[in-house]
């Protein structure tokens, strides 16, 4: 439950991810600092999926530290605790396997995966199509971001029956897309 304890450890993860991805930006036009995805995924989850577990949302705002900055597990598991670092953990790509191996295994992973992690994947991957149906990033080619989209409805259509708001909301865009009638 949400008490002085939990907001202060959320408030925390919002420091941690800030530091840890100071550096890095979006693949956006605008280059858009990259700490605005994992707080507005934490905000999809809230406004959106209805979502106030603290540890769904303390997991969102550490989701990409692991895989795209130095962080280790072992850090985040001593600064957030063993829970909060296995959710993490089921949501981070190994980056050192081929990236087709690493796409495949988000869509087989994505079934088995616990409740806590498939609601982080879900408001991240609205979160990136979103982000996606706004602007082509520098460098993406059309074919490439029609390929990403018919790939993340592989990975979200492994991830139903978690939350029906998020999955609706993710059923317009592939509506939009016209992946779905
Ligand atoms: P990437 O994994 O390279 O890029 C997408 C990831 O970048 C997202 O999952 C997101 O991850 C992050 N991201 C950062 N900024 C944005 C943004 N503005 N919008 C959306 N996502 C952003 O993409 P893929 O490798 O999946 O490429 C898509 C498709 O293109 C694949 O199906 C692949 O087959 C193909 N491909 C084509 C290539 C080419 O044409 N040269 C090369 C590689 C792949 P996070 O949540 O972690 O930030
Ligand atoms: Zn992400």
């Amino acid at each position: 439950a949400w008490n002085h304890e939990t907001i202060q450890l959320y408030t925390k993860a919002m420091d941690f991810a800030a530091v840890k991805h100071r550096d890095q930006r979006r693949k956006d036009a605008s280059e858009t600092p990259y700490i605005n995805h994992p707080i507005g995924v934490a905000n999809i989850l809230t406004s959106e999926g209805k979502c106030f577990d603290f540890e769904v949302l303390i997991a969102a705002l550490l989701h990409d530290t692991v895989e795209d900055t130095d962080t280790t597990f072992s850090e985040i598991e001593t600064l957030f605790g063993e829970k909060i670092a296995n959710i993490v953990k089921e949501v981070t790509d190994d980056k050192t396997l081929p990236k087709m191996t690493r796409k495949e295994l988000q869509i087989e992973k994505a079934k088995t995966a616990s409740t806590k992690a498939k609601l982080v994947k879900l408001a991240d991957k609205l979160y990136n199509l979103r982000d996606l149906q706004r602007g082509l990033p520098e460098e993406w080619t059309e074919e490439r971001r029609s390929q990403y989209f018919i790939w993340a409805k592989k990975v979200v259509d492994n991830l139903r029956g978690t939350n029906q708001m998020l999955e609706d909301s993710l059923d317009v865009v592939f509506r939009e897309q016209k992946l779905i009638d």
